[in-house]
């Protein structure tokens, strides 16, 4: 299984860390190791000072396929989730800038929150997912990802050029503005729009 993570998809924040809005989907992977599940916290790593939270849209891969085009990309999509892409943004400028890839900042142990997953028919629209991120109850970020630079069906046919999908990978599609950091104590809640309304698809102590 695979943890293929999208970074930049959403202009304006990749704006807010002066980065330039990229002309290709930007791809990173992240280890099964990384994976933090079932609503478990996370403890703050050792290594960083500057741990930032990144709410993201994921996409369950529902089947195999490589170089898939355009037309039956979206026949790859099993199922629609909610998490977390954590970074230590302090080791990730300090790689960003020597030009070095940026795995230990970004594929660490428990980088990844994993929340629930619901199939399409569970959105009130299924290629405009809208999502938030609580920190201590107060909202921290918002997206919708008909905001997407790249969409979902163009991600699936970028990363099957290079990448063979197979049923159960996972693809974490970026986050929109307002990342930031968390401390000790903290608690974060994701949460979409289902045809029930706003629904809890995780939570994330920070410990
Ligand atoms: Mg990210």
């Amino acid at each position: 299984m695979k943890i293929i993570c999208i970074g930049r998809n959403y202009g304006a924040h990749a704006k807010e860390l002066q980065n330039a809005v990229p002309d290709e989907p930007i791809v990173f992977m992240k280890p099964p190791t990384a994976l933090l599940i079932n609503n478990k916290p996370l403890y703050y790593p050792s290594f960083t000072d500057d741990l930032h939270y990144e709410v993201e849209v994921i996409i369950k891969i529902g089947k195999n396929g490589r170089h898939i085009e355009p037309q039956f990309a979206a026949d790859y999509i099993e199922e629609i989730g909610l998490g977390i892409d954590f970074t230590a943004r302090d080791i990730q400028v300090k790689q960003k800038a020597k030009g070095l890839p940026w795995e230990i900042a970004k594929a660490f142990d428990h980088s990844a929150v994993l929340g629930n997953f619901k199939p399409l028919s569970a959105f009130p629209n299924s290629s405009a997912f809208e999502f938030q991120l609580l920190k201590n109850d107060e909202l921290v970020q918002q997206g919708n990802t008909e905001d997407c630079i790249f969409s979902f069906e163009t991600l699936i046919v970028y990363v099957s050029k290079y990448f063979k999908l197979q049923m159960g990978d996972l693809i974490y599609t970026g986050t929109p503005a307002g990342v930031g950091p968390v401390v000790i104590g903290d608690k974060l809640e994701g949460k979409m729009l289902t045809n029930e309304g706003w629904e809890s698809f995780f939570t994330c102590n920070i410990k």
